[in-house]
């Protein structure tokens, strides 16, 4: 077993730290050393993949990464599978949109292939670590992209590098790859090797597999990260991280892949389904809140109607007298509109983001630093002068992109500032395929709520609670991960990989 070497293309080998991407849109901040940082989450990949009974599907790929662009923009990739079963891998650094072309794409033959989107959780931002990961079998081309975090990646790496496997990239994906690939060398068929490489992996794994003519997908037994199914008028077979996938390439969405589901599919079986392990459902509650795109569904509904019903919630139990409600583009726009509905404040536009800024690796100026958030948000004076704003937001996670936000309505005339977040405090980092800092970068870990409220200068500042954040999603409450704000891991965290991200104090207990 080898690891594949065709066809990659590299644009540029490492990211600038200074890079700006779609998520910094709306969340863009600077830190000391005057680099351009974010101040929210950052979601971790996306994932897609189509087989068709014929016909090329290399662009119905690329259209189903681009709408799941907001999942990662370091690196995207996609591998085909030729009519031989041969595999043809393009991928590096950059948007979908810049590392593919008509050309690339046109050379790419084949009726299955899949795709990746990636933002680095684990393994730094080079083109080494881009997906889909390839390597080479007795029983042909195996390849896989992942979307999450695996917590015993050092663990798994350390064993297959023991066993004399050539690991080259430095993420937890490739460990999956491998483990496959060493299954089947043993003798297992494909089945029974991706079986006995998935038991070898503990955390989050929401995987796009593929080996000739089959197309796979698989879920942890929490099913942290999501993934669906979709099928194409013509008898084409679609997984994707998210439903908006599916719509941009006209699929129809036919179920979710379960919690520990593997479900294989070909175009002579359709989708056969086998549950590797029990399944305990934990949905990262995040992509409910704000990873997800609004437009892509999740129990049988969009998520802007989720969060519509948040900001409802928020209005319910943090009401406070003003003149306009406004959101913080884009996420905090529908949770916005909620608290507008329940509370009968008039909803407005306050903020307005520039839209076109792709990315840049020009350092802003020393005065376009001090301004600080209007390189992508600009206020509206006219609809701010001499009112009482309430102001909503998906989470605060370090505050300082909060405070220029607060000080720049107060300079376009806002006369009082209440900030209403439709999340819980943030208070613990993520291990789950989410960049959530460490924790004593998270503002919530160690200040109140009234603290918060003085450093970010607003005049009042009310979270949702977690009650209603779980009750508003209308399902089982116990169905969600929500350990960035209680601190209680579904899925457990050996203490090695605690520290790097946990205040020393916590790692004790
Ligand atoms: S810790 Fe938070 S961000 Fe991570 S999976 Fe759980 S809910 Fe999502």
């Amino acid at each position: 077993m080898l690891p594949d070497h065709s066809d990659h293309s590299v644009f540029a080998d490492e990211m600038p730290k200074n890079l700006i991407n779609h998520r910094d849109f709306e969340d863009l901040d600077f830190n000391d050393d005057n680099e351009i940082e974010s101040d929210k989450p950052q979601e971790a990949c996306g994932v897609f993949g189509v087989l068709a009974a014929e016909g090329d599907v290399a662009k119905l790929v690329y259209f189903g990464l681009y709408a799941l662009q907001h999942r990662g923009q370091e690196s995207a990739g996609i591998t085909v599978y030729d009519e031989h079963g041969t595999t043809h891998t393009h991928k590096a650094m950059g948007l979908v949109a810049q590392v593919f072309n008509e050309t690339i794409l046109s050379e790419m033959k084949g009726a299955l292939g899949i795709g990746h989107n990636r933002y680095s959780t684990t393994g730094s931002s080079k083109v080494c670590n881009a997906q889909p990961i390839v390597v080479n079998t007795r029983l042909g081309d195996f390849s896989l992209a992942h979307n999450g975090n695996l917590v015993n990646a050092t663990e798994l790496r350390g064993e297959l590098s023991a066993q004399g496997h050539a690991l080259e990239s430095t993420t937890d994906s490739e460990g999956i790859a491998f483990a496959v690939g060493e299954a089947v060398e043993e003798g297992k068929d494909w089945q029974e090797a991706i079986v006995t490489a998935l038991r070898r992996c503990h955390g989050a794994f929401s995987l796009v597999m593929a080996m000739p003519n089959v197309i796979v997908g698989a879920r942890d037994a929490y099913g942290v990260r999501p993934l669906v199914i979709g099928k194409t008028g013509d008898g084409s077979y679609v997984l994707s991280s998210e439903t908006c996938g599916l719509d941009i390439i006209g699929a129809e969405y036919v179920r979710e892949v379960l919690p520990g589901e593997l479900v294989i599919i070909t175009i002579e079986n359709g989708i056969q389904s086998l549950q590797w392990e029990e399944a305990k459902p934990k949905l990262c509650v995040f992509e409910m809140i704000y990873f997800a795109r609004p437009d892509s569904v999740m129990h049988d509904e969009s998520l802007y109607t989720y969060r519509l019903r948040i900001g409802r919630a928020l209005a319910r139990e943090s009401p406070v007298e003003a003149d306009i409600v406004i959101g913080v583009p884009d996420s905090g726009i529908p949770a916005a509109i909620g608290f507008s509905r329940e509370s009968g404040i008039p909803y407005g536009e306050a903020l307005i983001k520039n839209r076109y800024v792709g990315r840049t690796f020009i350092q802003p100026t020393q005065a376009m630093r001090e301004s600080g958030i209007r390189m992508k948000l600009n206020t509206l004076k006219d609809v701010l002068q001499g009112k009482r704003v309430i102001v909503i937001d998906d989470s605060i996670v370090r505050g300082t992109t909060s405070r220029k936000i607060v000080r720049a309505l107060r300079e376009a005339g806002a006369i009082e500032v209440h900030m209403r977040i439709s999340s819980p405090p943030v208070t613990h980092p993520c291990f789950y395929g989410i960049d959530t800092d460490s924790q004593d970068h998270l503002i919530a870990s160690h200040n109140s709520v009234e603290a918060i409220a003085k450093q970010i200068e607003v005049d009042t500042l009310a979270y949702l609670s977690h009650d209603e954040m779980l009750k508003a999603t209308q399902i089982d409450t116990m169905h969600f991960c929500t350990a960035c704000f209680t601190g209680k891991y579904p899925i457990e965290v050996p203490d090695k990989l605690k520290r790097t991200k946990l205040m020393l104090e916590n790692t004790a207990t």
